[in-house]
């Protein structure tokens, strides 16, 4: 053991958590989780789960405590997007080569797999149990029914904030002198749909593929379900012509669904139950510094970097967090204080990173898929990256399918678009955009 045994506490047993919990658990610590929440393997999911796309860092971080081919039997791969355009027959586009894709999962199932298996290793779980305070310095976590009611404390060597992304323990931390924090809500919101699987229990769409229906300020899109079903999520302007304020009435719907996504309409009634019953969710990006308090506590996962999800990527960010951790635990052994201070310095600006990319992608969906000038620097970038897979990889696919660190892959797209724009200014570029003179440019700009 390289590692002395500790007293460990982890707020939040959602996906980071758990997860954390079973990488420390290898460690020997004496582990407890918390969670406000009852136990979600007791919950009904009331025939609805959200859905989330499993990428490479986040497979990577599953498969070093064992657990990546258990979880890929509730998984599904996505290979290409489905493309829903307007006027155009749905075509396809691969992600990247041959035999990458992404994995359509229910955060759900995956969570409660999750749980099990900290659970059968020795990792103890309080639910409905809300940490309330904690005392940063002495380790001791208060918890009670109500804010106001009686307390209980316990004490802990370490205590992980793995509480998302309106994080108590951040909270707590956030009350200190020179710490930074930041959050920034967009204006869209999101809601989730169900589009039901055929009576035979079949998907209704391509059961491989990631459903788009881009429309310029908003969009629906669809991962399927293991059950045959599709999990769709509407994202819309809560505010505005076409939004989530706008659409008030049962006929409002339908309209909305009849005008804009005419072929899902075979699901409108489902559709149509969905919208009025299911929450309207608003997205934040959260920044915070420092995520570590001397060698005691860590935030881990969304309490420390919430991002907006036009990338896929949050719970793939958290699971790495888990991952770089580890690794220092493997490096530093006992000495937390040097884990603590080289996790955060490792992660912050890969979370800073993922954040930027994240919301570029959102900006990129709602306002420049109508553009023609944007659709060309895209067409090039493709066709110019499939005649030199070597020499231009694109940003997606180094977030995406690689393990290389989210601010190299910043910076890479950030020179990508300096070079694009170079292209882009070459006067009659609608002509020549797979010239040789176009490749060439590229080439020497590269
Ligand atoms: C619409 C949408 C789509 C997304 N799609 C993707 C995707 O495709 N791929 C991807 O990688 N990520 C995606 N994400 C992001 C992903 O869902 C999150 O990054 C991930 O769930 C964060 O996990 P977490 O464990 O850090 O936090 P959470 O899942 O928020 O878990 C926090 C836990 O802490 C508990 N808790 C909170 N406060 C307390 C307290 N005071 N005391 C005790 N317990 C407490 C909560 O009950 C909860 O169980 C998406 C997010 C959204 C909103």
């Amino acid at each position: 053991m390289i590692q002395t045994q500790k007293k460990v506490a982890i707020i939040g047993s959602g996906l980071v958590g758990s997860l954390l919990a079973i990488y420390l658990k290898k460690y020997g610590h004496d582990i407890t989780v918390f969670d406000r929440r009852p136990d979600i393997r007791n919950v009904e999911f009331s025939g609805r789960s959200i859905n989330l796309a499993m990428s490479n860092r986040g497979w990577n971080a599953l498969h070093e405590v064992g657990i990546e081919e258990e979880i890929k039997k509730i998984a599904i791969p996505l290979d290409k997007r489905a493309m829903h355009v307007v006027g155009q027959p749905e075509y396809y586009q691969k992600y990247g080569k041959e035999g990458e894709a992404i994995w359509s999962i229910s955060r759900g199932v995956l969570n409660r797999k999750m749980i099990d298996l900290a659970e059968e290793a020795g990792v103890v779980f309080k639910f409905e149990e809300k940490v309330w305070d904690v005392d940063l310095p002495e380790g001791k976590l208060f918890t009670g029914e109500t804010e106001k009611g009686a307390w209980q404390e316990y004490q802990y060597d370490l205590i992980f904030g793995c509480d998302g992304a309106f994080s108590r323990v951040r909270h707590k931390m956030q009350r200190r002198s020179r710490f930074d924090y930041s959050q920034d809500f967009i204006d869209v919101g999101y809601k989730e749909l169900t589009i039901a699987a055929n009576e035979d229990g079949t998907h209704k769409l391509d059961r491989h593929s990631f459903h788009i229906w881009p429309r310029g300020k908003f969009m629906l899109i669809a991962m399927p379900n293991l059950d045959g079903s599709f999990t769709c999520t509407l994202f819309m302007p809560f505010e505005g012509e076409v939004s989530f304020e706008n659409i008030k009435t049962n006929d409002d719907a339908k309209d909305f669904f009849k005008t804009y996504f005419p072929n899902v309409m075979q699901d409108l009634d489902n559709l149509l139950l969905d919208f009025f019953k299911n929450p309207t969710s608003a997205m934040v990006t959260m920044k915070c510094f420092p995520w570590t308090y001397w060698d005691k506590v860590a935030l881990v996962g969304d309490s420390a970097h919430a991002i907006v999800p036009f990338y896929g990527q949050g719970m793939n960010a958290g699971f790495e967090d888990i991952f770089v951790l580890d690794a220092l635990i493997k490096e530093h052994q006992d000495d937390w204080h040097t884990i603590f201070e080289a996790y955060e310095k490792v992660r912050k600006p890969n979370a800073d990173a993922i954040a930027e990319l994240s919301y570029r992608n959102f900006v990129e969906m709602s306002s420049k898929t109508a553009d023609p000038k944007f659709l060309l620097q895209k067409k090039i970038e493709k066709y110019f990256a499939s005649q030199h897979p070597d020499k231009w990889i694109p940003v997606y696919s180094r977030v995406t399918f690689s393990d290389r660190p989210y601010a190299e892959a910043l910076a890479e797209g950030d020179a990508q678009e300096a070079i694009m724009k170079e292209v882009m200014s070459l006067p009659n570029i609608e002509e020549k955009w797979n010239s040789a003179e176009v490749e060439n440019l590229i080439l020497s700009l590269l």
